[in-house]
């Protein structure tokens, strides 16, 4: 999630645009073919607009993720409504996040709408609280959230799901908590990979510790997963922001690693870990030196930390 940061007090939360230069998180981008029948809406390396995706398939479409509020939503079904040339339609979203899931109702009795169990409950417990965060973060993110309602999705699912779209078959699979409980990704055969935030494009990534609100993030089960996505070797993986390129994955799984044996050696050196945080930032900054959102790496740390103390 691209959180811009309301205050002070929510310490983990990345770089936050200054408010007078923030452009608004709309999704607007034209969809583009990455794949047969599999399109993608740029987010333009616009904070706080997401990567969206449409699939087609013979008899029905699939979109995962709306952008952020009902007015992005409209947009993002729009564009499903054309390029699904009037098939049934479906929505799925990769996690809770506002800008992956709060333009739902848009699609409400216009998509059969479908997620996990444990995103479901995420957005009954969290939703309201993450709204509140990005509103009180600037008025171009209070007017695209003034009118969201939470809308229950038509069918969840538990573990994993298949939406057979005719002649393509799409598996929904949880694999959460990492970035957040409720994570799902979606994979359009072997193909097409969306991974929703756990991977970004040249943006360090965020484990959002949003205390007392949300904190639950896991960097161990993160790591592994993406490890496992890099064996797994899919054609073409679309992060949740930022470009599409064959590397993003690897990098990204290089990382974490990176980080988990750093932060492990300097909680078992019984470094602290403002301390820590600081000499891994530097030290990964000089590795990742294009990489966005600094201020997003003491997070993580924080999070290794936490599971060293945990285990
Ligand atoms: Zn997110």
């Amino acid at each position: 999630m691209c959180v811009v940061t309301p205050s002070p007090s929510v310490t983990a939360s990345g770089d936050a645009p200054a408010v007078s230069d923030a452009v608004p998180p709309t999704v607007g981008g034209v969809a583009t073919e990455i794949s047969p029948g599999v399109y993608v809406i740029p987010d333009g390396r616009t904070p706080l607009v997401p990567n969206v995706g449409i699939v087609v398939g013979e008899r029905a479409a699939l979109v995962v993720d709306t952008g952020l509020g009902p007015r992005s939503g409209a947009y993002v079904l729009n564009q499903a409504r054309e390029l699904g040339g009037g098939r049934p339609l479906y929505l799925t979203t990769t996690h809770f996040h506002p800008e992956h899931a709060s333009g739902a109702q848009a699609f409400k009795g216009e998509a059969t709408i479908v997620c996990n169990t444990a995103q479901r409950d995420e957005m009954r417990t969290k939703g309201q609280a993450h709204l509140d965060m990005l509103r009180a973060a600037g008025p171009v993110y209070a007017e695209e959230l003034q009118d969201v309602t939470f809308v229950d999705p038509d069918i969840v699912y538990v573990g994993s799901a298949a939406i057979d779209l005719g002649g393509v078959r799409v598996c929904l699979r949880s694999v959460g908590p990492a970035h957040s409980t409720g994570d799902q990704i979606v994979a359009v055969a072997d193909r097409v990979l969306f991974t929703g935030d756990l991977l970004e494009h040249k943006m360090f990534p965020l484990a959002p510790f949003i205390s007392p609100t949300d904190v639950d993030c896991d960097v161990m089960r993160w790591t592994g997963l993406l490890d496992e996505l890099v064996s797994v070797g899919t054609e073409i993986t679309v992060p949740g922001h930022g470009e599409i390129t064959p590397e993003t994955l690897a990098s990204y799984r290089d990382y974490f690693q990176f980080l988990r044996a750093e932060a492990t050696r300097s909680w078992a050196a019984g470094i602290s870990v403002d301390q820590a945080a600081e000499t891994i930032k530097k030290a990964a900054q000089s590795r990742w030196t294009d990489w966005d959102h600094t201020a997003r790496i003491s997070s993580v740390v924080g999070a290794f930390y936490r599971a060293a103390e945990a285990a």
